[in-house]
């Protein structure tokens, strides 16, 4: 070690008090599930963490029960304002866990301490204390007076942002309401657990939240489910497709948050060395794992040179490594088969004639690892520009007009997000208007926040989450008919 090197700085996993196995949440406590348990393991060091059930069909149709008679018999009866107490405490809890928490999920997930402590964990918090505060002012949701809750929603997530997903569904849902049963990714179950427990500390009235594990044909399972009103998924778009056919001439309501291809548009007049900040953010955050990353760089062509080799000297200062060190930058990848996905699609840049630069930093022996990476010489038609790859892979592309830096954004069958630098707010908001995206970032890039509402164009899926808007996704107005089940 040199004396410009940084000394570990490891967080402690003592404060999780795991248990070498849990069950799945129904009725406001754990029990055994029916199909075989299996291992959740850190992605950083492939050792198993504790061992989670598998629910069957059996498992979904007990814990929707349970959903619907918390539903009937005590959450739809209760005033507003009384839902809003349990979602403060919900909230608070969360806050005085944070810590724990952001351990777990640095854990389970492979991204790094600094990630989960400082954005994850905050903002799990902050949807539920946002959340909370709706739970009695229903009749400002844009649903006219007295808005109704829809019953029983059915929550499928995914394992990039583990807690904040469970956040981002949950909170909205109870505040309208309902009742749920959450389904976390299979990679990335353990927070979710904690939750459960967070749930029992809060005294949620039983059955108010079901959290079930298993892996896809669970999800398969709780979407074919006849009992529920409603299915709120963030995955893949292949999964969200199939969703939609599952539930297509029902009466069941959806929202689908999917994949991405989002575009980060650098023009010449931008302050650069904040610009690079931003892509830095906007793609290896959370090493890329990230619908709506900025995976497509769109710089004007008399800066290329100088941004791509700004970009290279920054990325060659992230420190990739354990997760729970709190120096490191970029952690594990989630899986060893989205390390495939990201390496074959990553492979198919190079075949394809872009040009290929990898930041020379140290990769662990152990674990699932790739270092951040960024293509020039890219074409629209290379499926590094087309593909989301869900990794720290960034492809360059260059424009010379506003036109074509427009064109080209749109150039995709996404549209969730997209990112704007220039010091021209004139230039800002006539591009802004003209880009097919359901979020736009300006001088900034992955920013959130519970007021605002995110959600996607065209293959990027439909409905919306965060504000009152992802409030107004759990309820109906008072004249609907109610879909009794
Ligand atoms: P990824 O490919 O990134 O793992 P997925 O869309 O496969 O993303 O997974 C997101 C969530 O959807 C996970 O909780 C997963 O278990 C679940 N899932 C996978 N397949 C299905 C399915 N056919 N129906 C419902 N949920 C599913």
């Amino acid at each position: 070690m040199t004396f410009l090197d940084y000394a570990p700085a490891l967080e402690s996993t003592s404060i999780l008090n795991l248990k070498p196995s849990y069950g799945l949440f129904i009725g406001g406590e754990f029990v055994d599930g029916s199909g075989s348990a299996f291992a959740t393991i850190s992605p950083a060091t492939e050792a198993t963490i504790t061992q989670v059930a598998s629910a069957t069909e059996g498992d979904v149709d007990r814990a929707v029960r349970s959903a619907r008679t918390a539903y009937d018999k005590t959450w739809s009866k209760m005033s507003g304002s009384e839902r809003g107490k349990y979602l403060f405490r919900i909230a608070r809890l969360i806050q005085e866990r944070s810590r724990e928490l952001a351990v777990a999920e640095t854990l389970d997930n492979g991204k790094p301490i600094r990630e989960t402590r400082d954005v994850d964990i905050p903002l799990v918090a902050a949807w539920f204390f946002y959340y909370a505060g709706w739970a009695d002012k229903l009749e400002y949701a844009g649903l006219g007076p007295k808005p109704r809750s829809l019953g029983v929603a059915a929550q499928i997530i995914p394992w990039n942002f583990p807690l904040l997903m469970l956040a981002w569904k949950i909170a909205p849902a109870l505040a309208a309401g309902n009742t749920v049963v959450l389904k976390p990714a299979e990679t990335t179950p353990l927070t979710a657990l904690l939750f459960a427990e967070i749930c029992q500390q809060a005294q949620l009235p039983p059955g108010v939240v079901n959290i079930i594990t298993g892996a896809g044909a669970t999800g398969a399972a709780l979407v074919a489910h006849p009992g529920i009103n409603k299915v709120a998924f963030t995955g893949s778009t292949p999964v969200g497709r199939t969703i939609a056919q599952t539930l297509a001439g029902t009466e069941t309501k959806v929202t689908l948050e999917l994949g991405g291809k989002g575009a980060n548009i650098i023009f010449e007049d931008a302050a650069i060395d904040q610009a690079i900040e931003g892509i830095v953010s906007g793609i290896f955050f959370n090493q890329g794992h990230v619908c709506c990353a900025g995976s497509r760089l769109l710089v004007q062509e008399n800066i290329h040179d100088d941004v791509v080799a700004r970009l290279q000297k920054r990325l060659s200062t992230l420190r990739m490594g354990d997760p729970l060190d709190k120096n490191t930058d970029i952690g594990a990848v989630n899986s060893r088969a989205q390390l495939e996905r990201i390496t074959e699609i990553t492979d198919s840049g190079e075949v394809e004639g872009a040009t290929r630069w990898t930041s020379s930093c140290a990769i662990p022996e152990k674990g699932f690892w790739f270092a951040p990476t960024v293509f020039t010489d890219v074409h629209t038609s290379h499926r590094i520009a087309r593909d989301e790859i869900f990794g720290p892979v960034l492809s360059v592309l260059t424009f010379r007009t506003p036109e074509e830096a427009i064109a080209k954004a749109n150039n995709t069958p996404y549209g969730l997000s997209a990112g704007i630098w220039t010091e021209k707010a004139s230039r800002m908001l006539a591009v802004a208007d003209k880009l097919r995206a359901g979020v736009i970032w300006a001088n900034t890039f992955n920013k959130f926040d519970p007021a605002s509402p995110f959600g996607g164009y065209q293959e990027s899926g439909y409905g919306r989450e965060g504000g009152r808007h992802g409030l107004a996704g759990y309820l109906m107005p008072s004249d609907w008919k109610a879909g009794a089940k």
